[in-house]
């Protein structure tokens, strides 16, 4: 578990009061009302998941039999070794 720090929006359901607080994941919670605030959802940011996908796909010529198209990077390179093939180390072929 990665600890995110970031805007975290808090609401008391006792008052319905609202607070932005810039906390770490392990961070107390702040205190409304004697009780603490629940998070909501409105502040929080979207955690871009980095993926080898590639939006759209690409079509590979070389080394099928015809044009395939994968849609992503490690699918490519599974069908590749399962022709026995794997593609050039980083670097050689730019991709
Ligand atoms: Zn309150």
């Amino acid at each position: 578990m990665i600890s995110v720090f970031k805007v975290r929006r808090f609401g008391c359901e006792a008052c319905g009061a609202h607070r932005d607080h810039l906390s770490w994941d392990y961070d107390p919670v702040p205190v409304c009302c004697d009780q603490p605030m629940s998070e909501g959802s409105t502040a929080r940011q979207t955690v871009q998941i980095i993926t080898d996908d590639v939006p759209g796909g690409f079509t590979v010529h070389n080394g099928f039999k015809q044009p395939t198209t994968f849609y992503s990077k490690s699918e490519h390179r599974r069908a590749l070794s399962a022709n026995g093939m794997k593609l050039a180390e980083k670097g050689e072929c730019g991709f």
